[in-house]
């Protein structure tokens, strides 16, 4: 597995500060070969295997995880990132109905989505309306009322008798059906082909001109690997879409194709399919998706666990300290404070949960993640001793610190001033009634 030939790359590796280029170039090369064993698209591989190489020289080596570790927690990082971050949810129309269109090819798996997804706004309250708008295969509508039933939801479709109908015509019509029936939501099924056509293409685009839809979904078989890519762009180019649906995931696909085709469209995939009842159905989870293409969830739970441990060990140090139990807290523990509160995200969006956190709203904007980093800096620059005992920072002693940190000789005055200042506050906090607070040194 990628986890077993890390850790040999990284064999004896422990113990350095750094990644080493060589290090990096090595743990790239297997990277590049799990990704690739993962389908995805050779490009895309390049591309990302040099944004990690990038992130990975910069990166210092942590304390609590190995290099290797280290290396797969980058590489995480830069998958979810791409995989979209944040999960996306549908956007609704400020005027209902909301309408959401469906494309992509013959057996991706959009009838089944349309139910699926028809159901799983019902649970949430809406009244969705399906619209078979496939008029292509023979018995597509009547699949689509079974679904419909299925999924308990009102349907809509051209009536027998009426011919075999236009498209876009009864995708038009259902628009105003909803708005009489009171439907909030209107699922527009299209027909697909087997492969990229061009009339397929104009007649998704003449039902997308004809509904000017809300979202427009592409959905895709996990499954198709590396064709996934110039399907995504044939619809990209040719349609248009605002999000992918993910289907078959409940196949052995390993993912590469999510990859490809969120880097290659720069579309957010949003809902995942995973099986072909209704209930198989989810929205889309970038870092589950990530550990899948990985192929190593249980480290990635590893490495959350070691991080989440060493950051305890480290601030129960400073409280034993604080509360005089373990030596003076010193500038050099006020400072893995702060890198332990910044890695929990911005500090604006920190100091946002924190309770009391409505009455501080003017504060929490104003706080400058610049000034944190002059601090850091400012501590960066002291040695060792001045960082265990501030007290012997004499006047020379402050003006090498404040070149050696690019800031004023004021700007150095007043961090040592503000925590001597703060670790007064934070020895009574911590010695009386609010135990655990000693992350939040001169806040
Ligand atoms: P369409 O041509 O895009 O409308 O695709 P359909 O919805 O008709 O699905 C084609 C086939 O794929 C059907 O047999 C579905 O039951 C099956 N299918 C759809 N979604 C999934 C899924 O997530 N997992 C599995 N295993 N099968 C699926
Ligand atoms: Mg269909």
């Amino acid at each position: 597995t990628l986890q077993d030939r890390l850790a040999a790359t990284f064999k004896g590796l422990r113990g350095k500060g750094r990644l080493t280029d060589a290090d990096i170039d090595a743990t790239a090369r297997e990277i590049r070969i799990a990704l690739l064993e993962a389908d995805v698209n050779l490009a895309v591989v390049k591309e990302f295997i040099a944004a990690v190489r990038e992130r990975a020289k910069g990166a210092e080596l942590s304390g609590a995880l190995n290099p290797s570790q280290q290396v797969i927690k980058i590489v995480n990082e830069e998958l979810v990132d791409i995989l979209g971050g944040q999960t996306r949810t549908l956007r609704f129309a400020k005027r209902p109905p909301t309408v959401i269109m469906l494309a992509g090819l013959q057996g991706a798996g959009k009838t089944t989505l349309a139910g699926k997804l028809a159901k799983w706004l019902a649970e949430q309250g809406h009244t969705p309306l399906l619209v078979a708008a496939d008029l292509q295969r023979p018995n597509a509508v009547q699949q689509l009322t079974v679904v419909a039933e299925r999924a308990g939801v009102a349907w809509y479709a051209p009536q027998p008798g009426n011919g075999v109908g236009d498209p876009v015509a009864v995708a038009r019509e259902s628009i105003g059906i909803a708005e009489t029936k009171q439907h909030d939501v209107v699922i527009v099924d299209t027909a697909g082909r087997l492969g990229v056509d061009a009339e397929l293409m104009q007649q998704a685009a003449d039902i997308k001109a004809a509904v000017n839809p809300d979202e427009v979904l592409f959905v895709v078989d996990a499954m198709i690997g590396q064709d996934a890519v110039n399907t995504a762009n044939a619809f990209a180019e040719g349609v248009g879409f605002d999000g992918v649906v993910l289907t078959k995931l409940d196949g052995d696909a390993r993912g590469g194709a999510a990859l490809s085709i969120a880097r290659v469209t720069g579309r957010p995939i949003m809902f995942a399919s995973n099986g072909e009842k209704l209930a198989d159905f989810d929205v889309f989870h970038p870092d589950r998706m990530a550990s899948r293409i990985l192929g190593m969830g249980d480290m990635l739970t590893l490495i959350e666990q070691a991080e989440k441990t060493f950051d305890a060990e480290q601030s129960a140090k400073a409280a034993a300290k604080l509360t005089g139990r373990g030596g003076e807290f010193g500038l050099g523990d006020f400072l893995d404070q702060m890198k332990a509160v910044r890695r929990m995200g911005p500090l604006s969006k920190i100091f946002g949960m924190l309770p009391g956190a409505g009455a501080m709203k003017d504060q929490i904007a104003n706080i400058d993640e610049k000034e944190i980093d002059r601090l850091e800096a400012i501590i960066l620059s002291m040695t060792p001793t001045e960082r265990d005992n501030p007290k012997i920072l004499d006047g020379s002693r402050r003006s090498r610190i404040a070149k050696g940190s690019g800031t004023k000789v004021s700007d150095v005055n007043q961090l040592v001033d503000r925590f001597f200042e703060a670790r007064k506050m934070m020895t009574a906090l911590a010695s009386g009634s609010m135990p655990g607070m000693p992350g939040m040194p001169g806040m």
